[in-house]
């Protein structure tokens, strides 16, 4: 490996996110006498990383334990949903590492174990899996975006005395590229965490914020809302479904630095 290679990685291998073979070439490469920049490039990441993963710990998925899910429910049949299943469960194995799993993987075993069960309970497990799949696509996405030396980490700011609620915006200006992170409880009954981007005086409706049942939200921003450099980001809480103008208290704001 060479300390281009190394930098490349030096994210994920921050998150403890590498396989095995690549993990043991990175810290071997680490054992080199001279660097152009791997030591600086480790420091970065694993800072940002701690920085914006303190409520995320990056969990790798057990392949074992996806094969075992879908090897059980081939055992009471469907064909529809076998073909799906063993999509998910590959897809599954083949996530790098992968953000809020494991609520949603214990809760799929667990379902999975008694699969005697209404197939009420098997669309519920489908829903955790698909859920936890797409938060390994949005956690890639982050771990990339941190490996980008132009990615601003942008902190938002509680707006209410006793929020619990907190989230960092990884934002990737040239790229247009941007994911939050939140973690907290889900909203009160009947609302719902909704993004704004802010642009002058111009809110822009970014999407509602759903917490994964470990407890944390990630959220891809729309590339369409960073075409101009925002100012800011905001959560506001609105009815269920969200509104397209906020009308509910501001909970988090987090200003972009204008470069
Ligand atoms: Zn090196």
């Amino acid at each position: 490996m060479t300390c281009v290679e190394f930098k490349e990685i030096a994210a994920l291998f921050a998150a403890g996110a590498l396989d095995p073979p690549e993990r043991s070439a990175a810290e071997q490469h680490l054992g080199e006498p001279t660097h152009d920049g791997c030591f600086e490039a480790l420091r970065r990441a694993s800072d940002t990383w701690d920085a914006v993963g303190r409520s995320l710990p990056p969990l790798r998925p057990d392949a074992r334990v996806w094969q075992g899910i879908a090897s059980r429910i081939e055992q009471k049949p469907r064909a529809a949903a076998i073909r799906t299943w063993t999509g998910w469960a590959v897809a599954a194995a083949l996530a790098l590492a992968v953000v809020g799993v494991q609520g949603a993987r214990i809760r799929a075993e667990r379902r999975a174990a008694t699969l005697g069960a209404a197939s009420a309970e098997r669309d519920q497990c489908a829903r955790d899996l698909a859920e936890a799949r797409s938060d390994a696509v949005l956690q890639r996405e982050a771990l990339a975006l941190l490996a980008s030396p132009s990615t601003q980490v942008v902190a938002l700011a509680p707006q209410q005395a006793g929020a619990s609620i907190t989230a960092r915006a990884l934002v990737n200006l040239p790229s247009r590229a941007a994911v939050l992170y939140a973690a907290g409880p889900p909203a009160p009954s009947g609302k719902d965490y909704e993004l704004w981007v802010i642009r002058g005086d111009k809110k822009l409706p970014a999407g509602l914020l759903r917490t994964q049942p470990s407890g944390a939200i990630l959220a891809r921003i729309d590339p369409a809302l960073l075409s101009e450099t925002p100012d800011a980001l905001a959560v506001t809480v609105e009815s269920a479904g969200g509104a397209p103008q906020p009308l509910g208290p501001i909970v988090l704001v987090g200003a972009l630095p204008h470069t």
